[in-house]
């Protein structure tokens, strides 16, 4: 089995309702998947998180190195390639690009051996995972308070056991919306927050001790990513649990926060930092320290799918009859693509998920939607 080709579609749509997250504006949805081509016609797939030009960019400047190669080596390959650009790499799109790529190595590998990826990984420890709903971005020109309680009053419905909202804007204006959303899921559905690093210090102090009486399970990326001394003094200030990870590449990327304690809940993006092969390293990591691991979404069913494939291999810890079960972020914003590439879209009902059973990722790629929502050269 050999790599014959490696190739890149980027999916572009421009969004009819402009929305926010503390550090970004989003007007329009952009994702990279990757493609694997092997010489027997086998055809993996993968995805990168971040913006999707680059992604492309870089996963071409990988693919010399793969082809003619066994893509059923993904240790050497990953190592290969990280080692390539690790000079001048080491996180960002060098590892995003090669997570996509080691995601559909692993594809791959699952479709030669007829098994799911989370069977390869050492076995499927639960066949569904409760998921929680992604949303309540700033709405652009829309007040945010109303827009806010209509989209989790929907998610309540629908039957979420849990939501993040995002905050990170203005911590008066922040608590205010959490208030909110607090009376109108009621006392029994989990809430998130995720600040999107957009506080200082003392904001997101602040905004933790008023947050703690509306039960609030975790604070997510109150500061900036780099700032692994801020993380500890967010931790050591204020009683809400603290999350982060989504920004942190690879074993080493993810060892300074996990090791110095920055954070009780990691989030490593299997899309981000560096596909299967390093999100198993890092779960050990996570174990080993005693950190709980609930994995970054925000990608389409590609993504979905292997985050899927890694929860199911998700080992308990600690184990017990009724352990602490994992749970998959979904994302529930505007993004027309997300399910319409897999011939089967992967939905919840009441908010639990199915994990895919079929061979790799357990997904079908629908071709007519990749060409439907390919980015048009005028856009680029
Ligand atoms: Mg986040």
């Amino acid at each position: 089995m050999k790599i014959a080709e490696v190739r890149t579609h980027i999916l572009d749509h421009r969004l009819g309702r402009a929305f926010e997250s503390a550090s970004m504006r989003f007007d329009r949805r952009q994702h990279c998947l990757v493609e694997i081509v092997c010489e027997d016609g086998t055809t993996g797939w993968g995805e990168c998180l971040g913006p999707a030009l680059p992604n492309a960019a870089v996963v071409k400047a990988y693919a010399k190195a793969l082809l003619g190669r066994d893509p059923l080596e993904t240790e050497k390959l990953s190592l290969e390639l990280y080692h390539l650009l690790r000079d001048q790499g080491q996180r960002g799109l060098t590892v995003t690009a090669l997570s996509g790529i080691d995601i559909a190595l692993w594809d791959i590998k699952g479709k030669r051996f007829g098994a799911p990826v989370s069977v390869l990984l050492g076995g499927r420890f639960r066949e569904s995972v409760r998921a929680y709903a992604t949303g309540c971005f700033r709405p652009v020109g829309e007040d945010r308070i109303a827009a806010t309680v209509a989209e989790v009053t929907e998610y309540r419905r629908q039957g979420f056991h849990a939501v993040k909202i995002k905050i990170g804007f203005d911590v008066e204006e922040d608590l205010a919306v959490i208030e909110a959303v607090r009376d109108t899921i009621g006392p029994d559905m989990r809430l998130m927050v995720d600040a999107n690093h957009g506080y200082d210090v003392l904001e997101a102090i602040a905004l933790g001790k008023g947050a703690a009486r509306f039960g609030v399970d975790w604070l997510e990326e109150p500061v900036l990513p780099e700032q692994l001394g801020a993380y500890q003094a967010v931790r050591a200030g204020q009683p809400l649990p603290v999350a982060g990870g989504e920004t942190w590449h690879g074993r080493f990327g993810m060892a300074g926060p996990i090791e110095s304690r920055c954070i009780d809940i990691v989030q490593p993006d299997i899309c981000g930092t560096g596909g299967f092969t390093e999100m198993r390293r890092i779960a050990d990591l996570a174990a080993l320290h005693g950190v709980r691991l609930v994995p970054h979404v925000w990608g389409t069913a590609v993504q979905i799918a292997a985050s899927l494939q890694f929860i199911a291999a998700q080992a308990p810890n600690p184990p017990r009859p009724r352990p602490v079960e994992p749970i998959l972020e979904f994302d529930r914003t505007d993004n027309p693509f997300r399910q319409a590439v897999v011939k089967t879209p992967i939905e919840h009902e009441n908010g639990v998920v199915r994990i895919p059973d079929g061979p790799g990722l357990g997904i079908e790629i629908d071709r007519a939607a990749l060409e439907k929502f390919a980015l048009k050269e005028a856009d680029a």
